[in-house]
């Protein structure tokens, strides 16, 4: 199949790549460069230089290379800095998906996979959260991802095209050459990678007075990897059906048990602080992941945290300062 990906030289998106490539795929990444990294796009794929906010570059990129799905990745995604900059989400995120929207209908093509979040669920009422639980966007992020899913529900209802939409929860780990690289970095397993590399004093514990088992936050982190694998998936079956997915491990791992593993596996101390809560953060966020596993025949691979730690440092011992620039 020939599929497009947006977004595809960044961290979930390149890693999506390395995978479709390497199950036969043929692969155009259509990135602005903006946050993804040139040496992160896989050298048997084709790269589009272009921006979302450009239709006519949008067009061209659909014409020449005549995809039969797209992926889309490319986003911004910091729930804090929505919190700060609405507009570049509730703005430039909406407005560049439904670009690449009327583009991808204009010219026919019918399967379409979107990244979204599990930042829909700011105040779940069951965990694990299956699919079933009450939508409610925890910030401007969350709240463009949810206007996109909607968007693609209504292109179903009037058979424009099929979709699948990934509630990712916390992504995390490498392959043996892709991984994580933010600037600025925010997400707690690179940040602590980072102290254990004597690249940042210590790590700050956003709390420790939440209802968890230790007070520190759960969260669902899945490896990268298995991401991917998920979407791979997802482009077969959603030719019977559009489908909504939450995509976790199912697991739950505080924010102390994640310290704890990267001292074991990296053999530093990694200081850390206890500070104040971090505005927007929910106690636990972790998915019920039955539905991907029973419809998609999914599974992770790398499920333990201990997996996903060593594999995001060996990538961050070989990269200690991220792609090369
Ligand atoms: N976290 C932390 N210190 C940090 C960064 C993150 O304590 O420097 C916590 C954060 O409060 C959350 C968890 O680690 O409970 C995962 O945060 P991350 O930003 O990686 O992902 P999020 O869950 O926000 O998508």
């Amino acid at each position: 199949m020939k599929v497009l990906v947006t977004g595809g030289a960044g961290y979930i998106g390149s890693v999506t790549v390395e995978q479709l490539i390497k199950a036969g795929h043929q692969v155009a990444v259509f990135d602005n460069l903006s946050q993804g990294h040139c040496a992160a796009i896989h050298e048997d794929a084709e790269f589009i230089a272009g921006d979302l906010a450009n239709r006519d570059g949008i067009d061209n990129a659909i014409t020449g290379f005549r995809p039969d799905a797209v992926m889309h990745f490319a986003a911004k995604s910091l729930v804090g800095e929505s919190m700060q900059f609405p507009f570049l989400y509730l703005g430039d995120n909406v407005r560049n998906g439904l670009n690449l929207l009327e583009s991808v209908v204009e010219h026919g093509i019918q399967k379409f996979i979107l990244s979204s979040t599990a930042n829909l669920f700011d105040e779940p009422e069951t965990i694990p959260i299956d699919e079933q639980e009450r939508i409610v966007p925890g910030s401007p992020y969350g709240e463009s991802k949810y206007i996109l899913e909607r968007m693609l529900h209504w292109l179903d209802r009037t058979d424009k095209l099929r979709f699948a939409a990934l509630r990712y929860f916390n992504a995390a780990g490498a392959t043996q050459s892709r991984g994580e690289d933010h600037d600025p970095e925010t997400h707690l397993i690179p940040l602590v990678l980072q102290v254990a590399l004597g690249q940042r004093k210590d790590i700050k514990v956003f709390g420790d007075d939440y209802e968890t088992p230790d007070g520190t936050c759960v969260r669902d982190y899945i490896h990268v990897a298995d991401l991917a694998q998920a979407h791979r998936l997802a482009l077969h079956a959603i030719d019977q059906k559009s489908q909504v997915y939450n995509l976790g491990n199912g697991l739950g791992f505080s924010v102390q048990q994640v310290l704890d593993a990267a001292r074991k596996i990296t053999g530093h101390s990694i200081s850390s602080e206890v500070v104040g809560r971090r505005p927007g953060d929910v106690a636990t966020l972790v998915a019920a992941s039955d539905k991907v596993r029973a419809d998609l025949g999914w599974k992770p691979e790398h499920p333990e945290i201990s997996q996903i730690i060593e594999s995001a440092w060996r990538w961050h011992s070989d990269h200690p300062h991220g792609y090369e620039k």
